[in-house]
């Protein structure tokens, strides 16, 4: 670990640290001075360190380098949510979203550059796909957030949530979730409970299992239809896991734990999922899972040709639900002043995928 290029020290779990460490002989308490200094203070040059002896910041200086994504664009919308335009490499954004409530604050983060997995309702998927980010660049996020936000007139931390909400599907970029995820649970950095963070997925089914077997944060899983045949035409990635086996695993997710619940995302599209009948019919479907139901007003974007759902056909569907005894909320609209809302992240992706361009002309074909 220690020869060849420079490491950056964003990258490292208190595990990798620790190693790093060892590796130059230190003892392994000098792993949770630098991730304080880090994590907790913000800190982005070595020499800031003052608890380590100047010969140790000398080495540390010589193989490795404190790199955080660079904010290109902050703006923060009327109703208070603010947003980050992250630059991660040349050519290549990714979007963060800090969304303010009264009771607590939300971060939403990124996991990939652009997504692979085609969703016909969200903006994110007409970038393509270019990469997964890095750990330092997802645990990033949070460290330019948490700078930018600073603290609380108690001194306290601002970010008491966070969302794997953002760009990209998290759990096709397992490893490097994981590994933000400790360093945002370890005490010694961002020490969030599990309790306060949430993984959305669109339904990949064998890391869900996996998930299972790491950890046991929240996970919320885009539905957004009550049949596998509607589901098809908004997550392409139903017809490799179908409904069936998707609902399955988020059962295995919550067995033996009675505190937890999934999460249910459904983006409510005029006309096309929003009808009584779907409603009746979600109902069924979930009978069997311990769930609370986010119901999303379609946020619409340039080139999108579905509509929100009107507010009486989101009012039905919500009583329908409620009267069946289903936990409902309808998901505020936030920030789509400056385009933070849900399925408006679009950062700049140097597309490798090439879909963009077959969408474009999929699209030319059929009008
Ligand atoms: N890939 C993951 C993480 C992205 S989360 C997932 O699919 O869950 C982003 C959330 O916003 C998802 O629930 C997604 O379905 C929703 N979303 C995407 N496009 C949207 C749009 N145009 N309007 C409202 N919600 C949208």
């Amino acid at each position: 670990m220690i020869s060849g290029e420079k490491i950056n020290l964003l990258d490292l779990t208190r595990q990798d640290m620790e190693a790093f460490f060892e590796q130059l002989g230190e003892k392994p308490f000098r792993a949770s001075q630098v991730i304080k200094w880090l994590h907790q203070y913000g800190v982005d040059h070595i020499q800031s360190m003052t608890n380590l002896s100047k010969s140790l910041r000398a080495q540390l200086e010589e193989l490795a380098s404190i790199k955080a994504p660079k904010i290109v664009v902050d703006s923060t919308s009327d109703d208070g949510t603010r947003k980050w335009v992250l630059e991660m490499d040349s050519g290549n954004h990714v979007e963060t979203v800090f969304i303010p409530e009264r009771d607590r604050g939300t971060l939403c983060v990124s996991t990939q550059i652009g997504c692979a997995l085609a969703c016909t309702f969200c903006s994110t998927a007409r970038q393509g796909f270019n990469r997964n980010l890095s750990v330092h660049e997802i645990i990033g996020q949070m460290w330019v957030a948490n700078k930018a936000l600073g603290r609380d007139p108690k001194g306290l931390r601002i970010i008491s949530n966070v969302v794997f909400m953002g760009m990209g599907e998290p759990l096709l970029n397992f490893d490097n979730v994981m590994n933000s995820i400790n360093l945002m649970l370890d005490d010694f950095a961002y020490g969030l409970s599990k309790r306060r963070i949430t993984i959305s997925t669109s339904g990949v089914v064998p890391a869900i299992n996996r998930l299972r077997e790491s950890t046991d944060v929240f996970l919320a899983l885009s539905l957004h239809a009550p049949n596998d045949a509607l589901r098809d035409a908004l997550v392409p990635l139903n017809k490799k896991y179908p409904l069936a086996e998707v609902l399955d695993a988020c059962v295995r997710y919550v067995r033996g734990d009675p505190g937890k619940r999934i999460t249910i995302e459904y983006v409510m599209i005029d006309g096309f999922n929003d009808k009584p009948e779907h409603a009746r019919e979600l109902v069924k479907l979930l009978r069997n899972l311990p769930v609370k139901i986010n119901l999303i007003p379609f946020n619409p974007f340039p080139g999108s040709d579905f509509k929100r759902s009107t507010p009486q056909a989101l009012e039905r569907f919500r009583e329908i639900l409620i009267k069946n005894k289903l936990t409902t909320i309808t998901r505020k609209t936030r920030g789509d002043d400056i385009d933070a809302a849900c399925g408006q992240l679009v950062g700049k992706v140097k597309d490798r995928s090439k879909r963009t361009q077959k969408q474009v002309s999929l699209r030319q074909g059929v009008a």
